[in-house]
């Protein structure tokens, strides 16, 4: 668990809350510490950071560590914490807008392939609606195999098709996996949804 002292920046801690606050509806302020979300979360103590932990860091006006943890990158949207806090804060759409923060101030990501596969996502998202595995997981591989190739790794290129065509034969076998393209009703009101975010953003 970190033990790192975070710093209070008097100057920048209220535009910090309200940013996160306003992008996350969530009411950051009402965290009262009592650490239940903590106990709750399956990736606290691998990443070093629990829920209440996180919002510290927001409220305190830590931009470094709340825009650089691995909590942000690793949280599994379970919504584990949501659950258990008395206050209703779903910490997991603070750790999402946090992402999205870290990704426009063009931070390294402390988990690249995270990021990659976050953006590929919310690409193929926005085409259709939903989430499509064989668009997203294109997008997604196309994106790895470039960097391995820039790198001159052919080797992990091959490493990588091989390990996920094994995934994805499995996932088919178990009827995890979709090639039919599933559209929602309304694909201009996501697109516009997805305008309206990025809206001055640079995302
Ligand atoms: S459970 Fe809620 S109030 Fe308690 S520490 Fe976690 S976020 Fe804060
Ligand atoms: S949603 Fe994220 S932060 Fe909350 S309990 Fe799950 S993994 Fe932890």
């Amino acid at each position: 668990m970190s033990t790192k002292t975070l710093k209070y920046d008097t100057t920048n801690a209220r535009s910090l809350l309200r940013e996160v606050s306003e992008r996350s509806s969530q009411n950051l302020s009402a965290c009262y510490q009592c650490r239940r979300c903590a106990a709750g979360c399956p990736v606290g103590e691998e990443t070093g950071v629990t829920p209440d932990r996180l919002i510290r860091m927001v409220l305190l006006g830590d931009r470094e560590e709340a825009l650089n943890n691995l909590l942000v990158w690793q949280c599994v949207a379970c919504y584990t914490c949501g659950t258990r806090c008395p206050n209703n804060i779903q910490t997991a759409r603070i750790t999402e807008t946090l992402k999205q923060m870290s990704k426009e101030a063009h931070l390294d990501p402390l988990k690249p392939r995270v990021a990659d596969f976050h953006s590929s996502f919310m690409k193929a998202a926005e085409h259709v609606g939903r989430f499509n595995e064989i668009e997203g997981m294109g997008i997604y591989e196309t994106k790895t195999a470039i960097k391995e190739l820039k790198k001159g790794d052919l080797q992990a290129v091959i490493d990588e098709m091989m390990g996920q065509a094994k995934l994805g034969i499995k996932m088919m076998k178990k009827k995890r996996m979709h090639f039919k393209v599933d559209k929602v009703k309304n694909v201009a009101e996501v697109k516009a949804l997805y305008r309206k975010a990025k809206q001055g953003k640079g995302a």
